[in-house]
């Protein structure tokens, strides 16, 4: 099975071949921790949560090695800090706690490795010191920067040209850098905030440098796939690579791969201009987590995507759809069989979901129609394998529908028994009343030997 990535770098998608199969490495940004991420902010660990599953399903299961990390240290979290009047372990452990949560009803599995900022200072400090030692970095009274002039690649992952750069950049508070476009790898630390003791004075780490040190930390460079959203394309990560290059003298990554925007009424959901959904609210109202996942997937990873309750909605139709043909087949014994190659194949092409998706209603489709057992059996593996690589129908099917119902499901459920009752006591007026009667909430009960089972009507 080949694997076609879009690499940023090159501009192309390009076949994907590992440096070693059984290691292969990838990294993501992870959130800065110090507010609840947005719908938006769910998107690069769902759609690499699939990359990662499909990797593992390619490679095996042990031979990935997945670190996302978690930024918390920041100007952010200082000032938050200091607004809320909260020790900064305080806001990022729970802010932390709540990120787990929410990715996790969302089906993303848990990173290999999850390392965080502020239990890595000293792999940034060595660094650092190697950056000044090559004369790639220098010290001044506000901290370490790093010298945009000594690094001929600089820009190639942007495509923004040293000219460009020049006439780009502003100055920003610290006046004693030495060109604009220079970044800081250090903050010398000022009253009252957090700091680490470094050779070149006590301070506390940039943004950039944190992941640079945290990549070479837990995978060693160069990694395979260095992916997240296409917002961090400029300055972060052609900062990640000019300081891992400049230190290391080889490549930080050979795959970069970047997610396309969350638009909310076509405008770029973000925090600044308000227009922001979280996971947390949209759980709170009764939407499943498998359903804010469908959403996101729904899209091509590398398209914009708009978010509405109509998106929404149709997930919710298309994953009913899906566990419907799970219930039919619910004490059907699945045969030994993988998902099918036109499935996985769509997923190889650079994770083109919609396509994915596309195939996966074939599967629903053969599952409704299967009659023979081994038809059944043969169904009902194919549908489980492809809903695993995409992270969907992780849920017992009885329980997806029960919860799609809220505080209805124990009506539903009490009204099921009195026509099983009914049955029983070959009352057959009274069992197609209430069948009628379910069927006017959009319910539709399903006979099987082994009781009645029922769904939302498709
Ligand atoms: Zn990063």
């Amino acid at each position: 099975m080949e694997i076609t990535l879009h690499n940023t770098l090159t501009r192309r998608k390009e076949p994907f071949a590992p440096s070693d199969p059984s290691r292969v490495t990838m990294y993501v940004c992870g959130p800065t921790v110090y507010n609840f991420a947005h719908v938006g902010n769910a998107r690069p660990p769902v759609v690499f949560d699939v990359l990662f599953r499909l990797l593992r399903h390619v490679y095996g299961e042990n031979a990935v090695i997945y670190a996302r990390n978690y930024t918390d240290i920041d100007d952010k979290i200082i000032a938050a800090s200091i607004q809320r009047g909260v020790p900064i372990d305080e806001i990022t452990r729970d802010v932390e706690r709540q990120y787990d949560a929410d990715i996790a009803a969302l089906n993303v599995l848990v990173p290999t490795r999850r390392p965080r900022a502020t239990e890595n200072v000293p792999a940034m400090v060595a660094v650092i010191e190697k950056l000044i030692a090559k004369g790639a970095a220098y010290v001044v009274p506000s901290g370490v920067y790093f010298s945009v002039a000594a690094d001929e690649d600089y820009g190639k992952l942007s495509g923004r040209s040293q000219d460009e750069l020049k006439a780009g950049a502003r100055v920003e508070g610290e006046d004693d850098k030495r060109h604009p476009s220079d970044f800081a790898l250090w903050k010398a630390s000022k009253p009252g905030e957090p700091s680490w003791s470094a050779p070149f004075g006590a301070g506390r780490p940039g943004w950039h440098i944190e992941c640079s040190a945290m990549i070479e930390e837990e995978l060693g460079s160069p990694i395979d796939i260095h992916a997240g959203g296409v917002d961090l394309i400029f300055p972060h990560h052609e900062n990640e690579i000019a300081q891992s290059e400049s230190a290391h003298g080889h490549p930080l990554a050979r795959v970069w791969m970047h997610n396309g925007f969350l638009t909310m009424d076509k405008e770029k959901m973000s925090k600044s201009i308000g227009n922001i959904v979280t996971p947390h609210e949209l759980l709170d109202e009764g939407w499943q987590g498998e359903t804010i996942r469908y959403a996101l997937l729904s899209a091509h990873y590398k398209a914009p995507l708009d978010w509405n309750d109509d998106l929404l909605d149709q997930a919710q139709k298309s994953l009913d759809r899906i566990y419907g043909a799970a219930l039919r087949l619910k004490d059907v014994e699945p045969a030994a069989a993988d998902a099918p190659a036109a499935f996985v194949q769509a997923l190889a092409d650079d994770l083109n979901t919609p396509a994915a998706i596309a195939e996966l209603s074939v599967l629903v489709t053969n599952a409704n129609n299967a009659r023979k057992p081994a038809e059944q059996a043969k169904a009902k593996a194919e549908l489980l394998a492809a809903t695993n690589l995409l992270g969907v129908l992780q849920d017992d099917p009885e329980r997806w529908f029960r919860a799609s119902f809220g505080d209805q499901a124990a009506e539903i459920d009490a009204l099921v028994a009195e026509r099983v009752k009914a049955r029983a006591e070959k009352n057959y007026a009274e069992s197609d009343r209430i069948r009628d009667e379910l069927a006017g909430r959009g319910v539709e009960v399903m006979d099987s030997a082994t009781g009645s089972t029922w769904r939302r009507k498709g």
